[in-house]
């Protein structure tokens, strides 16, 4: 997918939200020398451990979503504790409109060694003409090209026949690819990351979660410390999904391994729990970053 995201901006900061805490009262911690004021960063670290989240309201990230499907843009608004303002289909000609490839679409190149701009030109030929690929392969390629070759040729028509785009804009694709200015807290993207980095989230979300999470930990490193609804709150509230073939990917289903998280279930049922290998887990979610982005 060719979900991009730039112009990263952060308003705030950790010593920010330690200063609200103080402001709202921190006690003192306990060391060898006796008891001390904790530091920014320890105050911070509590706050999000024991999810006084809206402290962490003061952090403020905006940055520019660009290569986002139209269609999909729907599960980003469903996030409604965050402002966007998207390109205008109204005012903006789409005549030469990019497009989202589905992983369905994508398997089939990558099976054959075949790139993303050899498939899209064949697109704009209105003709993916491939030798040596399996009959089911071809098909699945060919009826995709000719939704999109289809619907350019009918939204530029419509434009030459003087339609107005708010109208000719109905001829678009679900793949044609949108734009966004996103601004959002941080309270409020820890609830987006923990929904979309979970292996029940859907393809292109998974995508994009991946990508805000890579860029946001550019200028904000504790992201580090966030992940999935499970990762956040060491368990995970998707009782039957992980066991199920949408949670094949899951790292942290398996009570074998120690970097194990109990779902709800386990917790009511009195399940037994070895130590949580954080070093390990941190090497999972950058296994899981990479696939995803990569979508
Ligand atoms: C895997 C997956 C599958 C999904 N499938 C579907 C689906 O099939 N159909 C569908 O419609 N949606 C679906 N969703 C979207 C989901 O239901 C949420 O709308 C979306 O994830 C936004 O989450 P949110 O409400 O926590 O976020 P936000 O809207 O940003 O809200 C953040 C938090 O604010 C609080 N809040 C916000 N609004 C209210 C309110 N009106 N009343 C009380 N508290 C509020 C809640 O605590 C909420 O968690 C799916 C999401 C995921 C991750």
């Amino acid at each position: 997918m060719n979900i991009e995201i730039k112009n990263v901006k952060i308003f705030n900061n950790i010593s920010f939200v330690a200063h609200s805490a103080r402001v709202s009262g921190v006690g003192k911690i306990k060391s060898e020398e006796g008891f001390r004021d904790p530091t920014d960063k320890e105050i911070f670290a509590m706050i999000l451990e024991n999810d006084y989240s809206s402290a962490l309201e003061h952090i403020i990230f905006t940055f520019e979503i660009h290569g986002l499907s139209k269609g999909n843009s729907a599960e980003l608004l469903e996030h409604r504790i965050a402002s966007h303002t998207g390109r205008s289909t109204r005012y903006q000609s789409e005549a030469d409109f990019d497009y989202t490839l589905p992983p369905a679409i994508s398997d089939i190149l990558n099976k054959y060694g075949l790139s993303q701009q050899d498939y899209k030109k064949m697109v704009e030929k209105g003709n993916v003409n491939l030798d040596n690929i399996e009959k089911k392969d071809i098909d699945i390629l060919n009826l995709y090209s000719k939704v999109i070759h289809t619907s350019r040729s009918v939204y530029n028509s419509l434009l030459k026949l003087k339609v107005p785009k708010e109208s000719a804009r109905y001829a678009l694709p679900f793949s044609v690819h949108t734009s966004y200015t996103y601004t959002i807290n941080l309270r409020s993207l820890i609830n987006l990351l923990g929904l979309r980095l979970c292996v029940r989230a859907s393809p292109e979300m998974k995508c994009l979660a991946s990508k805000i999470y890579l860029a946001v930990r550019k200028v904000f490193p504790e992201i580090d410390n966030v992940w999935c609804r499970g990762y956040n709150f060491a368990v995970c509230p998707e009782n039957e999904v992980r066991d199920s073939p949408q949670g094949k990917d899951c790292p942290f289903k398996n009570p074998e391994n120690d970097i194990f998280i109990p779902t709800k279930k386990h917790i009511k049922a009195g399940i037994e729990l070895e130590p949580f290998n954080r070093k390990k887990s941190f090497k999972a979610k950058e296994a899981l970053l990479k696939k995803w982005s990569e979508i």
